[in-house]
């Protein structure tokens, strides 16, 4: 890895973000999971759809980044 400028932080802790919001969401669904709480499963299920592309997103975004120190 070639050097760091603040678009490369910035981008990271986006990435980190995003990683620990499916993490979060990841332990509400086990505990929902749990206590048979099926709406709530099915809710976590959606929420971690939406995070999952959000991180997908961000980590594309820092790749392509990365990708442009390269040369
Ligand atoms: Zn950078």
């Amino acid at each position: 890895m070639s050097g760091e400028c603040d678009h490369c932080k910035r981008l990271f802790d986006d990435v980190e973000k995003h990683l620990e919001h499916i993490s979060e969401l990841s332990k509400e669904q086990v505990r929902a999971l749990e206590r048979h709480d099926l709406p709530w499963v099915d809710r976590m299920d959606q929420e971690l759809e939406h995070a999952m592309g959000a991180k997908e997103r961000s980590l594309g975004a820092l790749k392509e980044h990365w990708r442009d120190h390269e040369h």
